[in-house]
């Protein structure tokens, strides 16, 4: 075994003056998303010459970093987003940690940066959870992980960095959307693009992120919640929203989703939908699907339900679609009660109270 394939152990230099009870109650009782933090992190470097090594368990605090650090010129980054639930009978669970981890590494290979092993991700999540488990709510909430690795060698060469860290911080989450389970309204983007082909649309890259914004950013001075994106090469076929993958649920059982050809991204929560859409006898296509045909089967009547799903909101209806020529509603404009139902199948799944028929949950050992 090589320095490269190695499992290191974890060093524990726990916090000193964690967030007392009371604090931490308190901070829990109002969640929104991404604005409450544990107590610790993770951290794991990455250098040529040893590998993957220095994992440690620390108190959450800044990073001190090289302002030549190659991150912050060229934004090699990438970064995975999953959920630690808490069971009604106390068990913590995860929800197919072994996929954030492979698709890590499919991000890692086309951003030029070190591969981890599997085993090492899952258990530096695991470690985290198992330390801040008082942080993981129960209810509806969860606590979402955040695990990301950026290079970080000082030198303004263009070329892969010889040094990275790799992080992870967690978060106590509430619902994504602020209203809550009311279906969100979609801005159809038609001048910008998130991915070209042979880009990095397919990997969890910051990169993309900080190319969606402008978008977004347009999305809201429509009044919309999310903005929905359209192929680089036509402007014509829907690809997903700036974080979401999207389904079209017609009304004589057929959905419809993007395929995967390397401009979007390969969602778990996607894959899981497909698997449990077609235990219920649906006919899933995962085929191009232009904007043209969404307006023309909302407008026939042919589409039932259209939802969004993502680890952070799960499912979310879309009830409004607006675009520069005007706007359009799925249905009545709200939820549809197959998104919800299978919202409700697959929460059921992630806490543990519904049949876990695939071994999708993972318990974490604390
Ligand atoms: C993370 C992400 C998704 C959703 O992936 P999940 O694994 O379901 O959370 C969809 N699109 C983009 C662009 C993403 O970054």
């Amino acid at each position: 075994m090589n320095a490269h394939t190695k499992i290191p152990d974890f060093q524990m230099d726990l916090h000193k003056n964690p967030v007392p009870e009371a604090e931490r109650n308190r901070l829990m009782e109002s969640l929104g998303f991404g604005k409450v933090f544990t107590d610790h992190m993770i951290t794991i470097r990455w250098t040529a010459e040893e590998g993957w090594h220095d994992a440690k368990v620390t108190a959450r605090k800044p990073l001190e970093i090289d302002p030549a650090s190659a991150v912050l010129h060229y934004a090699q980054e990438i970064f995975e987003g999953m959920k630690a639930y808490r069971a009604d009978d106390g068990r913590i669970l995860l929800f197919r940690p072994e996929q954030n981890a492979r698709r890590f590494n499919l991000s890692a290979e086309r951003m030029a940066m070190p591969t981890m092993p599997e085993e090492l991700f899952v258990k530096a999540v695991e470690t985290l959870v198992s330390v801040d488990k008082a942080w993981v709510p129960s209810g509806d909430a969860s606590l979402y992980l955040r695990p990301f690795m950026f290079a970080n060698e000082a030198f303004l060469g263009v070329r892969p960095s010889n040094e990275y860290l790799f992080c992870i911080i967690a978060s106590p989450v509430g619902a994504y959307f602020k209203g809550g389970s009311k279906a969100v309204t979609l801005w159809v983007e038609t001048h910008f693009t998130r991915a070209a082909n042979g880009g990095t649309g397919a990997a969890k890259c910051g990169g993309n992120y900080a190319a969606s914004l402008v978008a977004q950013a347009e999305a809201y001075k429509h009044q919309c919640d999310q903005v929905v994106f359209l192929d680089a090469a036509e402007h014509r076929y829907i690809e997903e929203l700036g974080g979401m993958n999207v389904f079209f649920v017609m009304t004589d059982g057929t959905i419809v989703t993007p395929p995967l050809k390397g401009t979007i991204l390969p969602g778990i929560t996607r894959s899981s939908v497909i698997d449990l859409a077609r235990d219920r006898g649906m006919k899933v296509e995962e085929r191009p699907y232009t904007f043209e045909e969404w307006q023309k089967d909302a407008t026939s009547g042919r589409l039932q339900e259209c939802f969004a799903c993502g680890t952070a909101a799960v499912l979310a209806g879309i009830g409004t679609v607006k675009h520069e020529g005007g706007e359009f509603k799925i249905g009545h404009g709200e939820t549809g009660d197959f998104t919800t139902a299978l919202r409700e199948q697959l929460v059921g799944i992630q806490k543990g109270a519904s049949n876990d028929e695939r071994g999708w949950s993972h318990v974490v050992s604390l």
